[in-house]
Parts: C-alpha cells; sequence; structure tokens
C-alpha cells in the first residue's frame, strides 16, 4: 500500500507520537519530526543515515515563534525574515537553551526557516512543537521534490509522506549566518544572492568545505546521482570524449542533437532558470534510472538561480 496521503490530521496524529512523517516544502520534500523528540530526532539521522555532526534546520510556523528558541536577532536578520518568510531561505542564530544540542550538532547556533507551502503550514500550525526536516533522502543522494520521490526511497522506514504535490522551487533553501551581525551566505540556493543583496546590501559568501567544516550541504560530494556525471560548458565537445558510451545529457535551453545521445532532459525550453531549478532533482532522478554510462550536464548562466543550480551540479559530479 502506498505511503503516500493528503490527510493532515494524520501527519499530525503520527509526529504527536514522535514518529517521522515526509512533508511537502517549496524546495525539497522533509524527513520531519518534533525537535524536542529525542526518539524523533534520532530516527532522522538513522532513516537518512545522517551523520550526527550535520545540523538540521528547524521549519517554525510564524515569525513571532523565532523568540521562542533564538537568543538574539539581527537587524539584517530581522529584514531578511520580513522580506522572504514564508520562503526559502534560513537563518542561523544564535540558539535558545531549549534547542537539543542534537538538532544544532553541539554548535550555539540553529537554523530556522519558514517553510512556503500550504499544507505545511496549516501542519505546522496544528502542532506544538516545530519539525526538524532534513531532505528527506538518504545521505548524499539527489534530493526529492516528489511524494513518489520520497516514497520510492522510504517506503520501507516510514509511515507517511504527506503529499503537496512537485515542489515550486526545486533547489534547498538559501542558508546565511551572521558574523558580527553582518550576513554571510553558508549555502547558495532558492533565494538568489541579488534578491538578498536587494535587502541587505551586499553580502559576503563562505560556502567552501574550509570555510564551513561542519555543514555537510557544503560538501564537495553531495547531491549525487549513481551514475558517474560531469558538469561542462559545451556539450557537443564533451560527447565525443565518450564514444561508444551510453550517453545521457542534462541540457539547459536548448536539445543537443547528435546521435549518440540515448537520452536527454532540456530544463527550460525558455532558458529561465528558476524552471530550471524547479526541473532540476526531478531530471537527475529519471537520468539516473536510464542505466547510462556517463550524465554530460550543462552549466548554467552564472546569475540568480542559476549560480545555485551550478553549485548543485558541481556537487553531483564525480
Ligand atoms: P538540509 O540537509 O537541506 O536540511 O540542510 C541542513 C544544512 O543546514 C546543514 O547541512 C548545514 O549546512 C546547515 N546548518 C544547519 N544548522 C546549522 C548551524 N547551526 N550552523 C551552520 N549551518 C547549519
Ligand atoms: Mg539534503
Amino acid at each position: 500500500m502506498s505511503i503516500i496521503s493528503k490527510d493532515i490530521s494524520k501527519a499530525v496524529a503520527l509526529l504527536n507520537q514522535e514518529k517521522l512523517v515526509a512533508i511537502p516544502t517549496e524546495t525539497v520534500y522533509g524527513l520531519a519530526g518534533n525537535i524536542f523528540s529525542e526518539k524523533a530526532i534520532d530516527s532522522i539521522f538513522k532513516t537518512k543515515q545522517r551523520p550526527l555532526f550535520n545540523p538540521l534546520i528547524v521549519h517554525i510556523p510564524s515569525i513571532d515563534y523565532l523568540e521562542t528558541i533564538v537568543a538574539r536577532i539581527p537587524e539584517k536578520a530581522k529584514l531578511l525574515a520580513e522580506a522572504f518568510w514564508p520562503g526559502p531561505i534560513t537563518l542561523v542564530l544564535k540558539k535558545k537553551e531549549v534547542i537539543p544540542d542534537v538538532i544544532t550538532a553541539g554548535k550555539d547556533t540553529v537554523a530556522v526557516r519558514i517553510p512556503n507551502h500550504p499544507t505545511t503550514l496549516e501542519l505546522l500550525k496544528q502542532l506544538d512543537f516545530p519539525l526538524a526536516a532534513p531532505s528527506a533522502n538518504p545521505f548524499n543522494r539527489i534530493s526529492p521534490t516528489s511524494a513518489e520521490h520520497v516514497e520510492s526511497y522510504f517506503k520501507n522506514d516510514i509511515k507517511m509522506v504527506l503529499d503537496g504535490g512537485t515542489c515550486t522551487s526545486g533547489i534547498e533553501s538559501t542558508i546565511i549566518g551572521f558574523e558580527n551581525d553582518e550576513p554571510i551566505i553558508y549555502r547558495l540556493g532558492s533565494t538568489s544572492i541579488e534578491d538578498i543583496e536587494n535587502i541587505v546590501g551586499s553580502v559576503e559568501i563562505k560556502n567552501k568545505k574550509n570555510s564551513v567544516p561542519n555543514a555537510p550541504g557544503m560538501l564537495a560530494r553531495h547531491y549525487a546521482p549513481n551514475t558517474k556525471t560531469i558538469l561542462v560548458t559545451d556539450i557537443s565537445d564533451a560527447i565525443k570524449q565518450f564514444q561508444g558510451k551510453n550517453i545521457g545529457i542534462l541540457a539547459f535551453e536548448n536539445e543537443i542533437k547528435n546521435k549518440a545521445i540515448k537520452f536527454q532532459i532540456v530544463l527550460s525550453k525558455t532558458g529561465n532558470v528558476s524552471e530550471a531549478a524547479t526541473n532540476l532533482y526531478s531530471a537527475l532522478h529519471q537520468l539516473d534510472e536510464q542505466d547510462l554510462d556517463i550524465i554530460i550536464a550543462e552549466r548554467l548562466p552564472n546569475h540568480d538561480i542559476g549560480k545555485s543550480i551550478n553549485d548543485r551540479l558541481q556537487r553531483a559530479t564525480k
């Protein structure tokens, strides 16, 4: 029997029993549990096989709730929350004692956001606690952007995927921390740097492994298909190096005409980077199912969400 259901009250009941429910958000599906339940949080790490040094994002119902869990809100954090929540931006702030250490991997900061999905906002309203919800995929695998993706990963491990359709933003939230109250981007994501800088002025980016060693979203290899994947600027040129192989193509805007190609997906026929983001993980899931020898992905224009997609594709390569 399918574990996919639209029944919010069933999700509430399971979460109140310290069980896990996969939930829809605008970015990707999350594997959610009560942040105050040791049992639920332990299940999240075990189910995902996620290393304990990798902290979880806390999903809250409203800006007002922020004071319950964070000790200090810098002025620019307030501006960003007001501008983008509910939405795909995560703020890393000094935590209050109520936040268990296992959520933050022992750090004195907590990552928090309000997701922009009507089903999950309703769910959060009906609960007495926030939800920890890392992406609902086994550690290092492609993030799920549909209820079916989650079901194929975890049908034997969890009781329910709350169905909210296909995720509209398609890649994870942008993560912002604060150093001396100034915003720093720790992970590129669904909110563009351009939009962020419109609100708070210029921001520094520190998304390399050596600058944020405890942040596995920044690991050099992450978000990866099983099939060998490369990221290139010129697809036709790259195809020449794989003569006789089963070649899959992930193109941005224009279909590549070449007989050597076995399977091809174009991310956005109108060349729209946001549409490309929406389709990215689903395309990688499909390519990975085709029994290919190589996936050749085309680098996107390096602006707006194109930058975040290039970041994910780089981490998908091996
Ligand atoms: P996800 O796996 O998409 O839920 O993202 C979780 C990511 O949030 C982690 O891998 C970290 O990169 C980041 N994160 C969570 N909490 C913190 C924190 N306290 N400090 C810095 N980064 C954090
Ligand atoms: Mg993840």
